[in-house]
């Protein structure tokens, strides 16, 4: 197992069971997440002795980047894992820090038609020390240090939920790579029962919705989860979420030309929302893909925008990062397999 696959609760307790004292996680957790080591010997506050048993116990396996990409303002990496399997990862830099979408799963099964990460089926759930050393890697790569992880990358995170949870553990634990909860933001196409458990969380992380449509016969198309938890279940959800949490949620909205771009679309996505502690981020579609969708010319998402915007409900266009780099998700790792 991976050192990186344990919370600071789970390295205290491994320390227990081996009759060490617990603040060896501590030291551990130092070396691991401040000082950033590669090796178990490296570690020289602990007894030989114990470093021999880490070894027993642990690797320090790292995934290896094979590709990088570089633009003005975003930078994209494609990892290697272990078992040759491939994941992407994009580093966005904005005015006010340093953002890295990652991904949660080596491929997808959601099967969202828009979609590139989708078009592989799911191979497996990414551990949580693969999720950490995506940000580890690349603050490595860029030397500097990332102030904001979205979870927006390849897979669904909410399929593959535990180990989503220990990432965020040691993502935001001070001990660990201690990047502040309201600077995490989990998005999901809407699992609803995890949705439910997301709430009760002890963190106080952003939950992003991806919408897309607020009709379901059109939502259902073109996600097909939707047929599974439809509109008015992730509403409720969402409601759960917020009573409970006292947190604005984000539905991120694709634009599609011709698809859910209109203004009758517009308007049932203010109806379906309106009065919740809620924003919208309006998404226009990267066509850095083969999924046969277009992107609304600019006054189209205006006029899109404009409709919410009356509606009194907060709303901003999405930044569009790396169209020219594919750095939409999936589209690198979707290249390198053609
Ligand atoms: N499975 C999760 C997280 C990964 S997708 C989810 O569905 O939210 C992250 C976001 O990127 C989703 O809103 C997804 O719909 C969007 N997306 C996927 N392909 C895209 C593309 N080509 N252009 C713009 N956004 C895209």
């Amino acid at each position: 197992m991976n050192i990186y696959d344990l919370t600071f609760k789970e390295l205290e307790n491994y320390f227990l069971d081996n009759g060490e004292k617990k603040f060896r996680a501590s030291q551990v957790f130092e070396w691991l997440y401040k000082k950033r080591v590669t090796s178990f010997s490296e570690m020289t506050n602990l007894s030989n002795d114990l470093i021999d048993k880490l070894k027993t116990s642990f690797t320090l396996d790292r995934p290896i980047v094979v590709k990088e990409e570089h633009d003005k303002d975003v930078s994209k990496f494609l990892f290697k894992l272990n078992d040759e399997e491939h994941i992407e990862s994009v580093v966005m830099y904005h005015d006010y820090g340093i953002s890295l979408c990652i991904s949660s799963q080596v491929g997808c099964n959601m099967g969202c038609a828009f979609c590139e990460s989708g078009k592989r089926k799911k191979v497996r759930n990414l551990l949580p020390s693969e999720m950490l050393l995506q940000v580890i890697i690349i603050e490595e790569i860029i030397k500097k240090r990332i102030s904001h992880i979205v979870v927006m990358g390849i897979g669904e995170p909410f399929d593959n939920f535990d180990n989503l949870v220990k990432f965020i553990d040691n993502a935001n634990n001070p001990k660990g790579l201690e990047i502040g909860s309201r600077h995490i933001t989990v998005s999901t196409c809407g699992i609803v029962p995890k949705i439910y458990e997301f709430s009760k969380l002890p963190y106080q992380v952003n939950l992003a919705i991806s919408l897309h449509s607020a009709f379901d016969d059109k939502r259902s198309k073109i996600m097909p989860i939707n047929k599974v938890y439809p509109l008015k279940d992730v509403i409720d959800a969402v409601k759960d979420y917020i009573s409970i949490t006292n947190r604005r949620v984000t539905f991120e909205y694709i634009l599609l030309s011709g698809i859910n771009d209109s203004t009758e679309d517009a308007k049932a996505l203010c109806k379906l929302i309106k009065g919740l502690n809620a924003y919208v981020n309006l998404i226009p579609y990267n066509e850095g893909s083969s999924m046969g969708f277009k992107r609304p010319k600019n006054d189209e998402i205006m006029k899109f925008y404009d409709i919410i915007k009356k509606e009194g409900i907060n709303v901003t266009v999405r930044r569009e990062f790396g169209s020219k780099i594919s750095a939409a998700c999936g589209q690198l790792r979707s290249k390198k397999e053609e």
